[in-house]
């Protein structure tokens, strides 16, 4: 099986429902839609714990091997972050009949005491290597690191999932750097401002805020690596906002978090990129930052370029972080 181009059809069917949403403050309480859990399992990933509650409902697959994922998925954002962001969350499978894979994956903030509670709807024929390949649970899991945004800035939070959760499984071993450079060399161009487009804050489209969010935040990382000699780079600055305090839980308006992240790394990168894209299209010269960074097509292939003027810095962004 194609990882990529099931990622990328994942992506598509995922805009289709409109998944994946980050709502903060749900009122709603789960056990009321879906009973009460046939079993809860708890996982430890550093300090922080991770509830597992498995709606009832037929599964193929083990117990074990869910928790297994989920696992993997936790320690890839933890990796990433450097720790997990938030000290207690809440996973709630739900089967779903007749169907396999990972089917859609929501986050809210806030919920019933818990910091975060991520809905995970798993076909019930799903079969171990789907489970293996799977990019949702990790997805709604980097939602957990950044606070709730107002409905405008949607983009930000759906572009960071969209750009950190492959780079935190290249950081951990999952993937390889040549398939999601290849994933991003193909997604990227989807964040392109269309005709008519008024910005990220305006401009509410599917492509613009996965894809668009995706390409503020790969554009940001580099500009933070050149200027600072590749020292810091976009997960110092995500990793200063969860340390003062901005996970889902918790409604902020994106600046805030922005001066923090900047502060970080002793730029200004974020806050300046941000007035420029949030109200005006900013279109980026994809050809020219592909070229620096060294991602090329190499016939049905991706090669990434060793001499390549950023080479250092894209090998920066894939690697992991004490
Ligand atoms: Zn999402």
């Amino acid at each position: 099986m194609n990882l990529s181009l099931s990622r990328r059809s994942a992506l598509r069917m995922l805009a289709s429902l409109a998944a994946s949403r980050t709502i903060a403050h749900a009122q709603w309480d789960p056990a009321r839609r879906y009973g009460p859990p046939r079993t809860t399992r708890r996982l430890q990933v550093g300090s922080s714990t991770l509830q597992v509650e498995f709606a009832t409902g037929a599964l193929d697959l083990s117990d074990d091997v869910v928790m297994k994922r989920i696992e993997t998925a936790a320690h890839a954002v933890a990796t990433y972050y450097g720790s997990f962001p938030v000290p207690r969350t809440r996973i709630f499978i739900v089967p779903v009949a007749d169907r396999s894979g990972v089917v859609q994956g929501t986050t809210w903030g806030d919920v019933g005491g818990w910091p975060a509670f991520t809905r995970i709807r798993l076909g019930q024929h799903t079969s171990p290597q789907e489970l293996a390949a799977d990019w949702t649970i990790t997805h709604e899991l980097v939602h957990l690191a950044f606070p709730s945004l107002p409905d405008d800035q949607h983009w930000m939070e759906e572009g960071l999932a969209t750009y950190i959760e492959p780079i935190a499984r290249v950081q951990t071993g999952e993937l390889p750097a040549k398939q999601i450079w290849s994933d991003m060399l193909d997604g990227m161009r989807k964040g392109e401002p269309q005709p008519g487009d008024e910005g990220l804050d305006r401009t509410h489209t599917w492509g613009r805020t996965y894809w668009g969010g995706a390409l503020f935040c790969l554009v940001a990382d580099v500009e933070i690596r050149v200027a600072t000699g590749n020292r810091k780079g976009l997960e110092h600055a995500l990793r200063a906002i969860v340390t003062a305090g901005g996970t889902i839980d918790h409604d902020w308006p994106l600046p805030r978090a922005l001066e923090i992240g900047d502060g970080a790394t002793g730029t200004r990168v974020l806050t300046q990129q941000y007035r420029k894209w949030s109200t005006s299209p900013a279109p980026v010269d994809l050809a020219k930052l592909w070229q620096q960074l060294g991602v090329q097509h190499s016939g049905s292939d991706v090669e990434l370029s060793a001499s390549a003027t950023y080479a250092k810095i894209r090998d920066a962004i894939t690697t992991a972080k004490a």
